[in-house]
């Protein structure tokens, strides 16, 4: 085995193992009661979006990094915190997500219809007016669809955290990943630039890519915020299986990929 076959060994175990939990627990759905449909969508949908997002991550090495894995870590906790808020008052929050969603659809769809009005766009915007309005009638009466400006919650998410009783989610997951997000010095002066060796500049950065290595570290990460969202999910609806979880998979996973990888270098070696 080379080392490129032990990492996608290694990757396609931890993938496999994220679309089982998830199927288990989407397929054939038979948790919650009938009537809690915007309990039951919203959970089963963000469960499966953190799945998509953690496979994202597994599959693909180049993105082990500190220049990409933090944008998907960043959104994987923001779901986190979003799944963790909505549970406290599931059925409420539940329609309070999806309709703020449709809201913010509709008035993109409004935006779009003012442009075609003004002859400023053509028949593949007319395609994406009627698209989105089908998307959101098959859910909601359009006239009924409010638009809400600002935050679906109404509140920040350092305040979310502090409701979900888990402050430190926001101080040391979400905040620092934010910084790479949205391009923040204390992410870019550290990645992207590094000392000019002039002496005469007064110690002006220049620009540059920080070299990069894979670092598993980040696929950990991801195996974590989407465990936390599947227990989440769990203990809303009492359920178990017997399933290994993310991090146990990891956990195994991990020492059987760094024997392989090792025994792959030392072959490399003698050859
Ligand atoms: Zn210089």
């Amino acid at each position: 085995m080379t080392q490129v076959e032990a990492v996608e060994k290694f990757a396609r175990s931890l993938a496999q193992n994220t679309v089982e939990n998830l199927e288990l627990r989407t397929n054939d759905f038979r948790l919650g009661d009938g009537f809690e449909t915007s309990t039951n969508s919203v959970l089963s949908a963000l469960l499966a979006r953190q799945s998509a997002l953690a496979v994202g991550l597994i599959e693909s090495p180049p993105s082990w990094n500190g220049h990409i894995a933090p944008l998907i870590l960043r959104s994987m906790i923001e779901l986190l915190i979003s799944v963790r808020w909505i549970l406290i008052d599931p059925e409420q929050r539940s329609k309070e997500y999806i309709s703020y969603g449709l809201g913010q659809e509709k008035l993109l769809t409004a935006n779009y219809q003012k442009e075609l009005e003004e002859g400023n766009a053509d028949k593949r915007v007319e395609l994406i007016v009627e698209r989105n309005l089908d998307w959101i009638e098959s859910q909601m009466f359009q006239m009924f669809v409010e638009v809400n400006l600002g935050s679906w919650t109404g509140m920040s998410v350092r305040k979310m955290c502090d409701e979900i009783g888990d402050p430190s989610l926001y101080k040391f997951s979400f905040a620092p990943f934010s910084a790479c997000t949205h391009n923040s010095w204390n992410h870019v002066g550290k990645w992207n630039a590094r000392l000019c060796e002039n002496p005469m500049h007064k110690q002006h950065m220049v620009g540059f890519v920080a070299d990069i290595w894979p670092i598993v570290d980040f696929v950990a990460n991801a195996c974590k915020y989407l465990e936390l969202v599947i227990d989440a999910f769990d203990s809303h609806y009492g359920f178990n299986s017997e399933l290994k979880k993310p991090r146990a998979l990891f956990e195994e996973a991990v020492e059987l990929f760094a024997e392989e990888w090792n025994s792959a270098a030392s072959a490399d070696e003698e050859e």
